[in-house]
């Protein structure tokens, strides 16, 4: 059991690492990744490191080419980023009604926990920094969602894993304070459980978010 538990603690630090450099941009989309490369960076056996990447190839954020092997997924097309904006904004905004509407004490306290999470920022590197903030940014949609009540909606837009690719497009400090303020205006909408102002606050951070993020495709 201890040597399982060490094992899991372990592909999860790889996965962590892997994460960050490719949140970060420090793996370029569509580069390759090589197995012995990381054996050597990271210092770890080959095992973790596999676990690791087939973790992020079910993210979508690494692909597997047969008889190549590993590389970083390249980066979403304008269309795909259109598309998935499109998907969250008619989504999101009326699930956040929803939840704002069935709101309870427990509940808010689990989304305040994250929102406090996400201003935190304790690692001193701003990689992982922007990754962490990128996975509980998806926690903190996904929970939402879960307390909105369609477990269909609820998996459609998880299954995009809409967070790591739009996070990705950019490696930049604004796109994460901007935010904290916008769900500032959500965790007040749900405190005092006004649905038409959780759905307004809603419908402004995903198409603020769309805003920061379009420059990307002007680089
Ligand atoms: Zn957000």
């Amino acid at each position: 059991m201890t040597a399982i538990q060490r094992h899991n603690g372990l592909a999860e630090k790889v996965y962590e690492a892997l994460l960050a450099q490719l949140m970060g941009l420090k793996i370029a989309p569509g580069a390759r990744i090589t197995v012995d490369n990381l054996v050597r960076e990271l210092q770890v056996s080959h095992t973790p490191i596999r676990e690791a990447l087939g973790r992020l190839e079910g993210e979508g954020l690494v692909v597997k080419t047969h008889l190549i092997g590993y590389s970083a997924a390249p980066q979403i097309s304008r269309r795909q980023f259109d598309e998935l904006y499109e998907l969250r904004l008619l989504l999101e905004p009326d699930s956040a009604r929803r939840a704002a509407e069935a709101m309870t004490g427990e509940r808010l306290e689990a989304l305040r926990d994250l929102a406090d999470m996400m201003s935190g920022g304790s690692d001193e590197d701003a990689r992982r920094r922007y990754s962490a903030f990128a996975r509980q940014d998806a926690v903190f949609h996904d929970r939402i969602l879960e307390f909105a009540g369609n477990e269909l909606i609820r998996h459609t837009l998880a299954h995009q894993h809409t967070h790591f690719h739009i996070f990705r497009l950019m490696f930049h400090a604004r796109v994460t304070e901007e935010a904290l303020t916008e769900h500032q205006a959500l965790l007040d909408a749900f405190t005092s459980a006004d649905g038409a102002a959780a759905k307004a606050a809603m419908h402004d951070h995903i198409a603020r978010s769309r805003q920061r993020l379009l420059p990307a495709f002007d680089l």
